[in-house]
């Protein structure tokens, strides 16, 4: 007997049908034994729908009452899913995130967890229960509905898994596996048996949106036993765990994310403190900063450019304006057409052609790069938006087909 964390998401439990799916993955788990908790998601595009709801009324909401709001998505979900289950004759019980002690920081729209309560989880576990537990959904210092951001049911099942010492977390979803690019737009990618917490990692957050990336960074802290399989299908899913069995390949993944846009700041002074400037200014409202990239200065000027999520650039544009006396630039300019493309892999730090290869299927394919990055485990490239889906299939073709 084990204690086995399911997570089902949004497409999983869209329908009547599809909730019965479910239910039936469910309760055979239930059945050979095991004790099982559930971790839902909204239903179809509830959540979407939510937000353009929300937009219909107030299209600047406060963060508090889009939360009230969103989680409701969920809690949909498990009421459902708890009355299937009733009706094929299973012992359920459905709880929300304030009933099983989700305890979040308030952060409106992208709370952090900082500790969960298993106790009621426990005592239903105890008499025998399954336990369905809404994702995506916290409660903070103020009692407080709180959402743990965009895709966030997965890191609410990893963080049960670790309060319950759980044996094992699945992920299912809609594809079965992590591939060596998104599935639907790279036909011909591969299903991954195994990939590392690092590279499942670098992968959520270079835009692979199937799993949160948050879920992955805390599995691998605790070592969670991560799956991610179909609820569609019977197929073997991919397992996410430290050390693989087999030799690491070079380029585990191809990724690519929409949601950036960059910044240029033209003819800054060329002495020390500019950049400590700009970024500690960005700093002060919490505007992460990706890919930066600097001039070599030329007579006494040079210029920064760098990216930021696309949803903090009116906010960063807003913020330099205001400083710009202090940062002494003449000019900043803007692009939100551009997209960033990434590949990911362990094996790479140590083979020289990587980012050659990279750059010859772009090249192959007339795809202009306007900015680099790289590090131990991945190569970033930024290109022009109208190129991703060209540029993801040329790189992926270029490691994976032959
Ligand atoms: P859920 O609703 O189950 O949380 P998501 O839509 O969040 O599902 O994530 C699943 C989707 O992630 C897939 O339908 C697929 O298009 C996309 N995806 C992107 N990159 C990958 C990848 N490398 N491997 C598998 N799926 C990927
Ligand atoms: N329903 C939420 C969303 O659509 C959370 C999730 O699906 O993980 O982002
Ligand atoms: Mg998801």
């Amino acid at each position: 007997m084990a204690l086995i964390v399911q997570k089902f998401g949004g497409s999983s439990v869209a329908n009547a049908e599809r909730v019965f799916n479910v239910a039936e993955i469910i309760t055979n788990t239930f059945k050979q034994g095991n004790d099982v908790v559930v971790v839902l998601s909204a239903q179809g595009d509830t959540t979407d729908d939510l937000i353009e709801k929300a937009n219909e009324i107030n299209p600047k909401p406060s963060k508090r009452e889009m939360d009230m709001l969103l989680s409701t998505g969920e809690q949909i979900s498990i009421a459902l899913m708890a009355m299937a289950i009733e009706k094929l004759g299973f012992p359920v019980v459905s709880l929300t995130g304030w009933q099983v002690g989700m305890k979040t920081d308030s952060t409106y729209g992208n709370a952090r967890i900082k500790k969960v309560e298993p106790e009621r989880i426990q005592s239903e576990l105890g008499t025998g229960k399954i336990v369905l537990v809404a994702g995506f959904q916290g409660i903070n210092k103020y009692d407080d509905i709180t959402t743990l951001g965009r895709g966030g049911s997965d890191t609410s099942a990893v963080a049960l898994a670790v309060a319950l010492k759980a044996d094992l977390c699945q992920i299912y979803t809609d594809v079965d596996g992590i591939y060596t690019a998104d599935p639907r737009v790279v036909k011909d990618a591969k299903k991954l048996e195994e990939i590392t917490y690092d590279e499942m990692l670098e992968l959520a957050s270079l835009g692979a949106q199937v799993m949160h990336n948050r879920s992955v960074e805390m599995a691998k802290r605790y070592s969670v036993h991560l799956e991610v399989l179909s609820s569609f299908t019977r197929n073997p899913g991919t397992k996410i765990k430290e050390v693989p069995q087999m030799e690491k390949m070079h380029v585990s993944g191809v990724a690519s994310d929409k949601r950036t846009a960059r910044i240029s700041l033209i003819g800054l002074e060329d002495v020390p403190g500019i950049a400590f400037k700009i970024f500690s200014v960005l700093a002060q409202k919490k505007i992460n900063v990706d890919i930066i990239l600097q001039s070599i200065g030329r007579g006494n000027t040079k210029d920064i450019s760098f990216t930021v999520a696309d949803n903090s650039l009116n906010a960063a544009v807003e913020m330099l304006n205001a400083n710009r006396d202090i940062i002494g630039f003449k000019d900043i300019t803007v692009n939100d057409r551009i997209c960033k493309l990434s590949i990911v892999g362990a094996g790479m730090v140590n083979n020289a052609g990587v980012a050659a290869k990279m750059f010859e299927a772009l090249s192959n394919a007339s795809v202009n790069i306007q900015m680099i990055s790289t590090s131990e485990i991945k190569i970033s490239v930024l290109i022009d938006r109208d190129d991703e889906e060209r540029a993801l299939k040329a790189v992926h073709a270029m490691f994976f087909n032959n």
